[in-house]
């Protein structure tokens, strides 16, 4: 179904990997603003951050989590960039089958970047002392809640599947734990 069109503001982070020195503040803040209660704990493993990291050959990737994909894809290209070679899943925001990341570790959940919705910046931005992530915002058109509904309702309905309603269940009483606190 199609709504009307009104502007939105679109958040995205901007990498540069050049800068990252795989520190990992980005996903110790990441997972303690988003413990519940906020910054009762930190664990990188549930952070919507993670760096790819192989310091032998200098390479740091920070990506941030994206989408939930229901299958892996048959990207396995090598990508040899100023001299570094990397793999094609590292520059992926996805959470797939094929690897653990951007998944709670209790539940396997999907984890996803909110752009830490109601904080007044990022916090994986606010704390990379390096510039490695920069804020971007730009305007766009966007059709009405009335798609953004059914995309929702077609994204449940796929976890819901894959998981089964109590872990979903479980994961938004822990979500909106985690915004009280
Ligand atoms: S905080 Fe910045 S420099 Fe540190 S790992 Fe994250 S992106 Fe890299
Ligand atoms: S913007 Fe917020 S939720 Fe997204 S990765 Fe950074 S700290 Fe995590």
């Amino acid at each position: 179904m199609k709504g009307e069109k009104k502007k939105k503001i679109i958040k995205t982070i901007k990498i540069d990997v050049d800068k990252c020195n795989g520190c990992r503040a980005c996903e110790v803040i990441c997972s303690a603003s988003h413990a519940a209660p906020k910054y009762s704990g930190n664990n990188p493993a549930r952070a919507r951050i993670r760096v790819i990291r192989d310091p032998l050959k200098d390479v740091y990737v920070p990506i941030y989590a994206g989408d939930y994909v229901p299958a892996e894809c048959a990207g396995r290209d090598k990508y040899t960039i100023d001299g570094k070679e990397y793999d094609e899943c590292a520059f992926c925001r996805a959470s797939c089958p094929s690897r653990d990341e951007f998944k709670e570790p209790d539940s396997g959940l999907p984890l996803k970047c909110d752009m830490c919705e109601g904080e007044e910046e990022p916090m994986c931005v606010k704390w990379c002392l390096n510039d490695a992530l920069i804020l971007e915002e730009r305007e766009e058109e966007v059709e009405e809640e009335a798609e953004t509904r059914e995309e929702m309702e077609i994204g449940l309905e796929s976890l819901a599947k894959k998981y089964g309603m109590d872990k979903i269940m479980d994961a938004v009483a822990r979500m909106s734990m985690s915004k009280k606190g």
